[in-house]
């Protein structure tokens, strides 16, 4: 059931929950108000009987005579006067006699002095009357005709206007919920016409109200999924282009080579250009397989507790493998007393990707080949810092060295790629952990790089 129906029918139900609720109400209070009312009316008609009767001497047959003909055309009360023996002294009309007086009942009224009660649809007051010094007895009844018709009718047009009102209230709730969901409506419009090829067009919700805020979020993350669609985009196109390169020079020199009949020295030099162009593309993939295991689920990644400085040692190895001119000095910065201390909760490969990163952009870009790593820790981290003499980093460039593939206006200095920061800064991410930057052209390039212990 769409949302809509269901909240018609809520504000239905609960709106003609509370008009029942109010009907009832004033139905009963109606039909007290009746009730009481006749008493009192009967309660005036005995005493002002009793008066006739006793007080202004009106005979008998008079008095019978009023009531048989006021029978013929109003509801006349029925009224009987017995004295304090319970001896009938007056009686309306003996031969109708409805109320049938019994001693237990004239006793009852002789010793409360006011009796109300129904017999079947009559109401019979009851009540002691003091005359001369003397008490009679007083029964008068009657069927409130007029009382119980209006009550009926109240009834009735209760009935009618509730059922019209509930009615009318529901197609008024379908009117306004139509009304309210009438953005919801234009928004899932507009959602529909979204897909992959149009990740630019927007909701553009103007208002300020909740269902605007709802719009606004969306868009908010259909320009996040743009901007990474975007992105992916380049990376394909990027690595594309990477590889085309060195495939495209390799191609490019054996075929030279194969065009006619060369020297040794020249089949020697191809190949070693060939071998230098191969290794690039080697260096490459390495790179891509090792971004892609950084961009895992952390989950899917094997943590345990290792130690930095082993991993720092290891990097330097695997760097001087490659390049056997590079130098690393390891500088401890504070005295460790226990593994705890320089040690955090990693993967070890990925760490090793990470610093071999630092270490050999800080030897390529600098002119001495050389770098100085300085590790320092606290209660919750380890602070390692990889300082060059180098060239520095453009001002205009920081901001933007830790995106894949881009490469600072520096980078006629050293081969690469433009992968390893971005890679590294994935992977310094992934163990919870910062990198900073702060570079200038005469004093070299710091990466500040901070793990938690845990
Ligand atoms: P690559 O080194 O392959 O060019 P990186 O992602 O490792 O790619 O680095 C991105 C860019 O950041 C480099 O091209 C270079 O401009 C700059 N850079 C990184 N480290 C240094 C450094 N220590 N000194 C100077 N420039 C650096």
């Amino acid at each position: 059931m769409k949302v809509r129906t269901r909240l018609t029918l809520l504000f239905t139900f609960l709106t003609a929950t509370i008009l029942f609720g109010f009907a009832t109400v004033i139905y009963f209070s109606a039909k007290d108000t009746r009730e009481e009312e006749f008493y009192i009316l009967l309660e005036k008609e005995a005493v002002t009987k009793a008066n006739l009767f006793l007080n202004a001497k009106v005979d008998t047959t008079t008095l019978q005579d009023i009531y048989r003909n006021n029978r013929e055309i109003l509801n006349e009360v029925e009224v009987a006067i017995f004295n304090a023996d319970f001896d009938l002294s007056y009686h309306d009309a003996v031969d109708i006699d409805f109320v049938k007086e019994s001693p237990e009942m004239l006793e009852r009224i002789s010793e409360e002095g006011l009796l109300r009660f129904y017999q079947q649809e009559w109401q019979v007051v009851g009540l002691k009357y003091w005359y001369e010094g003397k008490p009679y007895l007083l029964t008068a009844a009657a069927l409130d005709h007029y009382g119980y018709s209006k009550l009926k009718d109240q009834l009735h047009t209760s009935i009618v206007v509730f059922i019209l009102s509930v009615v009318l209230i529901y197609f008024f709730g379908r009117y306004f919920s139509r009304k309210a969901f009438e953005p919801v409506k234009e928004m899932t419009a507009k959602a529909k016409r979204i897909s992959a090829t149009n990740l630019d067009l927007r909701i553009n919700s103007p208002g300020k109200d909740e269902l605007s805020e709802l719009a606004n979020t969306f868009d908010e993350m259909l320009t996040r999924l743009e901007n990474s669609f975007d992105a992916q985009r380049h990376f394909v196109s990027n690595i594309s282009h990477e590889l085309r390169t060195p495939l495209s020079a390799i191609i490019a020199e054996l075929e030279l080579s194969t065009n006619k009949e060369r020297s040794i020295q020249e089949y020697k030099e191809t190949i070693k250009n060939a071998l230098g162009d191969s290794e690039k593309l080697v260096r490459l993939s390495n790179s891509l397989l090792d971004l892609a295991k950084a961009s895992y689920d952390p989950s899917e990644i094997a943590f345990k507790n290792v130690r930095v400085d082993e991993i720092l040692i290891d990097a330097r190895q695997d760097v001087k493998r490659r390049n056997s001119d590079f130098k690393m000095n390891v500088f401890f910065e504070s005295e460790f007393e226990c593994d705890h201390q320089i040690s955090v909760l990693g993967n070890e490969y990925l760490l090793k990707v990470a610093f071999s990163n630092l270490i050999e952009n800080g030897c390529k870009f600098s002119a001495d080949r050389k770098i100085d790593v300085f590790m320092d820790f606290d209660q919750s981290s380890i602070v390692i810092k990889f300082a060059d003499k180098g060239i520095g980093i453009a001002e205009e460039d920081i901001a933007r060295i830790f995106t894949p593939f881009f490469r600072g206006r520096n980078k006629q200095f050293a081969d690469g790629n433009g992968i390893g920061l971005s890679l590294t800064h994935k992977i310094i991410n992934l163990h919870k952990g910062t990198i900073a930057v702060n570079s200038t052209g005469a004093t070299g390039t710091v990466f500040t790089v901070t793990l938690p212990h845990r």
